[in-house]
């Protein structure tokens, strides 16, 4: 929508606005759609994303908040939420924004190094993510912030680093994209000409694994790892880190170090006791992990307790 910014991530040259862009009678229509099909509505959001929503062109973007406006509130949704640039955020848009029904706002902050930031062509600085988030919380909205691991001439110490000013910030929640190199971007040809050397899958699974478990104990939701699995993507991916399930891939790496602690190196045959619905994670990624333990001769049977939660594990050993 007519941005003039150049990430180097960013594919939106390549996109043509009519294509993605929706018109006011469509997000009618689509909330019409889901208020007839979701019955508890309360915890459900309008989310308008994909974009600078608060920097698209005024008028256009009052449209689809007044489209959306009516469907939220009493016995509705719960609320609106955006995504929006750290730059594009002030006191009189939140004003807007709020008269609109809007509750959350998240903003791509993407790395908190300033050096990442301008290598990657962001324009805009670590300290206007801080001040938009100050802003935006003393509004009363709910605040997200979004961040990407590996970009170019990012290191895992500077995503780390990332994450650890984001949750000084504390937001409600977080999204984390490992960054997935697109044909017709700037990255792209950063790592044709071999400038840029994306993350491995391995070493960004196992960043991104630690930072999940940082945001969880900081009592911070991670509502995102990965990429939404899309054609749009799969179809222009050339390198960097891009699986349709890659939470459970890092959810497997976090229950591999707890199981690995648990174990101290015993071998032997272990009852694994995770909480309900984890089975498939402890067990990894096309049962890795249990592949993985076995090679060391720990053979582990997994099990569900109810009184477990997040990766809480028990492991005892079993006697035959
Ligand atoms: S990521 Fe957002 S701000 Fe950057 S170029 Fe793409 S649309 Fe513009």
């Amino acid at each position: 929508m007519g941005c003039p910014h150049t990430c180097s991530f960013c594919d939106q040259r390549s996109i043509s606005g009519s294509q993605r862009a929706p018109l006011p009678e469509q997000v009618r229509e689509i909330c019409s759609m889901a208020a007839r099909d979701i019955k508890d509505k309360s915890e459900t959001e309008i989310a308008f994303f994909g974009g600078s929503f608060t920097a698209i062109e005024r008028g256009y973007m009052l449209s689809l908040l007044e489209a959306a406006k009516p469907f939220v509130g009493e016995g509705g949704f719960k609320g609106i939420r955006i995504s929006t640039r750290p730059d594009c955020i002030d006191e009189e848009i939140l004003s807007v924004l709020k008269g609109y029904g809007v509750t959350a706002v998240e903003l791509g902050a993407q790395s908190m190094s300033d050096e990442v930031l301008a290598l990657n062509e962001r324009g805009h600085s670590s300290e206007d993510t801080r001040k938009a988030s100050a802003l935006i919380k003393s509004f009363g909205f709910e605040l997200g912030l979004q961040m990407m691991t590996g970009l170019y001439g990012s290191t895992a110490e500077l995503d780390n680093f990332t994450a650890d000013e984001i949750i000084k910030l504390s937001p409600k929640t977080v999204r984390i994209y490992p960054t997935a190199v697109l044909e017709g971007t700037r990255l792209g040809e950063l790592f044709k000409s071999g400038e840029y050397k994306p993350m491995e899958a391995e070493e960004s699974a196992k960043l991104c694994a630690g930072l999940l478990k940082k945001f969880l104990d900081n009592g911070i939701k991670v509502i995102r790892l990965g990429l939404h699995a899309s054609e749009l993507v799969e179809g222009k991916l050339i390198a960097g880190t891009y699986h349709p399930a890659f939470r459970e891939l890092c959810e497997g790496l976090i229950f591999r170090k707890e199981i690995e602690k648990a174990l101290c190196g015993r071998s032997g045959k272990f009852l694994l006791q995770v909480p309900v619905g984890a089975q498939s994670k402890a067990a990894g990624h096309k049962k890795s992990n249990i592949e993985y333990f076995a090679a060391k001769g720990a053979h582990i049977k997994i099990k569900t307790l109810p009184e477990l939660c997040g990766y809480n594990i028990k492991l005892s050993e079993e006697v035959d």
